[in-house]
């Protein structure tokens, strides 16, 4: 299902012209696809029905209030790694007691947040931390829920800065402190250990290492039940693929079918915190050609969204498509070849850094200044990962739904960039 088609060399949004959404709100413009954003939730609450799990969507791949609430709408809860998006939660409106809470370092303020939001646990990664929990949790006269997270030594095979699951890299904790520091939650009444936390690293497109990481959680709490825990929970984290480029991620009951028996052995609930998964291709990023120079045998495309926008290109040498919005080539199936009636070009941004670039040596059509582009499967780490760099004024945001269309996010100004200092 993909709610971005060209029609007549027009791109559309579900049934809304991409063209007259960047005449009307301008550029750089955030397109979403309600339908998709659905569509990819309820895919992976199918696919796992089975064992009636908490799809927790993981808020920091797009934290949007709007979208939140649709996900929410349907029955979704959250994973968050702070008390900013723990508040974003709240203010959408969710049920906070499905919340995972996960990250490496929670403050004492956001320990007390989360205890207060009755959420369903905490992912701890330290024993300094479960040490903190229990102190705030005595203080508050509640009990907290926790999960420990375990390094599985996993390799995803992913990006050096997004894997998580191998020993020596600062996420969980190795088996050994993971059964010393469960005795520990045992003898302390502050504590309830509610389950074991995995997350490997993102995005993972094989099976291979969920069913690893299964296997050892199913190992874990089959111990843990032994000594006296009432562990009922598995959560497997993200990290579930997405389709950036064709078919290379698997479809969520491809994993479905390697972790359900699993759970199901192990008589545990499933928590899952996908987040790319379900946001990445609900949302493109609309910029348009500022310029089109030659310099060093090389076409330079630059347009007026930048690595402040979306900075996975700069960061993991990520690869997006890239395609003007009515353009003078079809958009080919494959994008990573040479294409017909196209020539190389380096698609750049504005801002004074080389690494500003979406797409270098990319077969790619003719295109002048005041053309649009559209650059897919951003979603997901495109937004939340902005930033005013070069002062430039984040764009809107638009959630499509059908023939319908909302500003969810409105353009900054430039009030707005130096509202928050003083002189
Ligand atoms: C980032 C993260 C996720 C979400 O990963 P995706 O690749 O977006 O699915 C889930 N859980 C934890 C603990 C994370 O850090």
């Amino acid at each position: 299902m993909d709610p971005f088609q060209y029609q007549n060399s027009e791109l559309f949004c579900e049934d809304v012209s991409v063209s007259a959404l960047a005449e009307e709100f301008g550029t750089p413009l955030w397109v979403y696809s309600k339908a998709k954003l659905v569509h990819e939730y309820q895919q992976i609450q199918n696919a796992f029905a089975a064992v009636d799990p908490v799809i927790c969507y993981s808020v920091k791949a797009n934290s949007n209030l709007s979208l939140l609430k649709v996900l929410s709408e349907q029955g979704c809860s959250f994973d968050v790694v702070s008390g900013g998006e723990l508040y974003r939660v709240r203010e959408a409106g969710a049920d906070t007691t499905k919340v995972a809470f996960a990250g490496v370092g929670k403050t004492d303020d956001e320990i007390r947040f989360a205890l207060e939001s009755d959420i369903l646990m905490f992912n701890v990664e330290s024993e300094p931390e479960l040490d903190a929990i229990s102190r705030i949790a005595g203080e508050m006269g509640k009990v907290a829920p926790v999960a420990l997270r375990l390094n599985p030594d996993v390799d995803g095979k992913t990006h050096e800065k997004t894997t998580t699951g191998r020993k020596g890299n600062k996420f969980g904790m190795d088996i050994e402190r993971h059964n010393e520091l469960a005795d520990k939650v045992l003898a302390d009444p502050n504590l309830e250990l509610r389950g074991i936390h995995l997350h490997i690293g993102s995005p993972i497109n094989t099976t291979d290492p969920y069913r690893q990481a299964a296997e050892k959680a199913l190992s874990v709490v089959r111990e843990l039940r032994s000594k006296g825990h009432q562990t009922n929970w598995i959560n497997l984290g993200g990290g579930f693929g997405l389709n950036y480029k064709n078919d290379e991620a698997p479809p969520a009951s491809v994993y479905a079918e390697v972790i359900v028996p699993i759970i199901q052995e192990a008589e545990c609930r499933l928590a899952l915190e996908p987040g790319r998964s379900i946001a990445g291709n609900s949302g493109i990023l609309v910029s348009e050609v500022i310029f089109v120079k030659y310099e060093g045998g090389k076409r330079f495309v630059i347009q007026d969204a930048a690595m402040t926008d979306l900075i996975r290109p700069a960061m993991y040498d990520s690869f997006h498509k890239l395609w003007p919005v009515n353009p003078s080539v079809p958009a080919p199936e494959d994008f990573e070849v040479e294409i017909e009636n196209c020539s190389l070009a380096d698609i750049v941004g504005p801002v004074c850094e080389s690494s500003d670039y979406f797409a270098k040596g990319r077969s790619f059509p003719n295109v002048n200044r005041g053309d649009l582009l559209a650059t897919f499967s951003a979603g997901a780490y495109g937004t939340v990962m902005s930033s005013n760099y070069n002062s430039r004024p984040r764009g809107t945001e638009v959630l499509v739904d059908g023939n319908e269309y909302k500003i969810i996010r409105r353009r900054e100004s430039y009030e707005d960039l130096v509202a928050h200092e003083r002189v």
